[in-house]
């Protein structure tokens, strides 16, 4: 694919500091050494004896009588998604909502994801959505967990969500019924709800996955994963003072995104910590920094619109004039953003240009490799703690607490080859034949991703004729626009199905939410009651969001993780397949004018 350097003109391909063969060898070597046959079926499913690991450790069960209720809109979610969708349908009037969330509060996500140092590594003034509405400033560029959670309660209570929520609810079954033009919905609590309208908003990673380590279950000491921490168990809160770890023998299991934010916090605090890893995360400087008064108080109406908008550009390489955020994403992005442009330029070869691109992503990932270097002091722990593979392989991490961690004497970096680890034993991890033991084991895995979405949002959902999404989607998604499926009425899917990916996940939630309160509004002010994608207008959507983008071919030589089904790309299991090639803010000007046009073509309404 990519051209000889010498047919490139030297000015453009500049002055090379590495050797790009011996760089992409090893990027080979690396990605050979994990790919592994099994992929997304070495993980097992929280299920059975394992149940437990997803119970709420953070609130009581509170007991309620059974709900009989009619509502216009039915939200399944209370996170973002659901959050900002009650905002969004309550600006157009929409206020007949119910909202069924798993948790015992709001917040998705944050709700659950309060293990200690958790951090949105998107910057708080775009990633708190609704800041304007609700008069709210985080305190610092980039906020902590429970600064998140709390903007979540702080909508519910602008927007009178509380009043509208059913806690600790899991939704069971939707089931279209055509005679009424509604779909009517059973949760585990026993309730019956009948709505005109549905939104599915229960989030991409929602389901904690554990590895299918052998051994598992036979582990004697506690165990937990990062998403349901057990602060009885380690002491503290999500700021730290993890203080009962002080004589425990702690093991963490992944060095993901979640892995590298909490770390820090037991390495502080725990006797010994042995941090298992598979592969190294590639991590960037973090720079926080709390919020500047005069900047904030310069802010003028429609400012986060603006903000926002200015950084999905520039990570869908659209040109600027200004980088708003100026940080370690709009970087990663600016350097290819300019790159993408030069070919219109300079006439530039697509060959020349994908060389270019190859270089640019190894300078960053030099960059990276080199801060270890720089921070670590052991040098067999440096070297074993730098990624080779290309920027967009796995999850860009920023932090700068994870890697001094390891100078610590109470850390030790049990690197598994890209193997991960071995075995599991009443009392601890085994690695390359050697027991490390432990009194606890913290699940630092991820979430499901790629298995089916009804078994990930652990419902049902009966359309017309009884058709269900699992045998709708046995095959692969199917949406119009990623909002709707043919047979499936007045439904709307929120998040990752076949939509636009940002990397802000609240600018996605955002417009998507403005899209299906717009659609709302649109049926009922025709007087219609119902609505369904036409079959052919998905068939179509599906065709244009199967087709390879620029982000699935450069999966296909990635280190295996999430992004690309565990190595399995092309099957359409990876989280960045499937989603709208062009970009983000592509997809939703595309939504944006079909608004405008104002005729809901590919949906038929009656
Ligand atoms: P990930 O799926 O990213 O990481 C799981 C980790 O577990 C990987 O390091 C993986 O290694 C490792 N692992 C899996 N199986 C084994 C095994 N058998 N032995 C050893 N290690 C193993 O999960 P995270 O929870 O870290 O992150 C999930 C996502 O959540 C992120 O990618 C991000 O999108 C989001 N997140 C966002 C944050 C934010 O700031 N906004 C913060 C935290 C998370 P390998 O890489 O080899 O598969």
């Amino acid at each position: 694919m990519a051209a000889n350097p010498a047919a490139i003109n030297t000015s453009v391909l500049g002055n090379l500091d590495f050797n790009l063969e011996e760089l992409r060898a090893r990027y080979a070597e690396e990605r050979n050494k994990r790919l592994r046959t099994d992929g997304n079926d070495q993980y097992v499913e929280v299920a059975g004896e394992l149940a437990a690991i997803a119970d709420d450790p953070y609130v009581q069960r509170v007991e309620r009588a059974p709900l009989r209720e009619k509502v216009e809109v039915l939200i399944i979610g209370g996170g973002f998604g659901g959050l900002i969708s009650a905002a969004r349908l309550a600006q157009a009037g929409i206020t007949d909502v119910r909202i069924v969330e798993r948790g015992g509060d709001f917040g998705g996500t944050w709700y659950w994801n309060r293990y200690p140092g958790a951090q949105c590594d998107i910057e708080s003034y775009i990633y708190l959505p609704l800041l304007e509405e609700t008069g709210y400033i985080p305190r610092e560029k980039y906020s902590y967990a429970p600064e998140i959670l709390e903007h979540a309660q702080r909508i519910g209570r602008h927007f009178k969500l509380y009043e509208r929520a059913l806690f600790q609810t899991l939704t069971r079954s939707l089931r279209w019924d055509e005679a009424r033009n509604a779909w009517q919905v059973e949760t585990d609590r026993g309730d019956h709800i009948e709505a005109s309208f549905v939104i599915l908003s229960s989030g991409p990673l929602n389901r904690p996955k554990l590895p299918g380590i052998p051994g598992l279950s036979t582990f004697k000491g506690h165990m937990f994963h990062t998403s349901r921490w057990d602060y009885d168990y380690t002491g503290g809160d999500s700021t730290g003072g993890l203080h009962k770890l002080a004589d425990k023998r702690v093991g963490v299991i992944g060095t993901g995104a979640t892995a590298i934010q909490c770390v820090p916090y037991v390495a502080k605090h725990a006797g010994h910590l042995c941090v298992f890893q598979r592969t190294p995360s590639a991590i960037d400087v973090r720079g926080n920094k709390p919020t500047d008064p005069d900047w904030a108080g310069s802010l003028k109406p429609g400012w986060q619109r603006v903000r926002n908008h200015n950084f999905a550009a520039i990570l869908s390489a659209i040109p600027q004039a200004e980088d708003m955020v100026k940080d370690g994403w709009t970087d990663l992005f600016k350097a290819l953003g300019e790159l993408l442009n030069k070919p219109a330029e300079t006439g530039m070869k697509p060959e020349d240009f994908a060389l270019l691109a190859e270089i640019a992503d190894f300078r960053k990932m030099n960059q990276i490799r080199h801060r270890v270097d720089e921070v670590v002091k052991d040098p067999a722990t440096a070297s074993a703690l730098k990624p080779w593979y290309k920027q967009w392989c796995k999850r860009p991490t920023f932090n700068d607490e994870f890697l001094p961690a390891f100078n610590r004497p109470n850390v030790t970096l049990v690197d598994t080859q890209g193997k991960g680890v071995e075995r599991i034993t009443a009392h601890g991890a085994v690695v390359n034949g050697v027991e490390y033991p432990l009194d606890c084991l913290i699940f630092a895995t991820g979430f499901e991703v790629g298995t089916a979405y009804t078994r990930r949002s652990e419902f049902e959902v009966h359309g017309r004729n009884g058709v269900s999404l699992s045998e709708y989607w046995a095959r692969g998604m199917r949406t119009y626009h990623g909002f709707y499926s043919s047979g499936f009425p007045n439904c709307f899917h929120l998040g990752l199905t076949q939509t636009g990916l940002a990397p802000n996940f609240t600018y996605m939630l955002n417009e998507q939410a403005l899209h299906v309160a717009w659609v709302i509004d649109a049926v009922r002010s025709r007087g219609a009651k119902r609505f369904e994608a036409l079959p052919e207008a998905e068939a179509a959507w599906v065709q244009t969001v199967s087709k390879p983008g620029f982000m699935s071919e450069y999966q296909t030589t990635c280190t295996p993780g999430y992004y690309n089904a565990e190595g399995k790309s092309g099957q359409g299991e990876g989280f960045l397949e499937g989603q709208y090639g062009e970009g983000p803010v592509q997809f939703y000007t595309l939504m944006e004018k079909w608004r405008e046009q104002s005729d809901l073509a590919g949906l038929v309404i009656s």
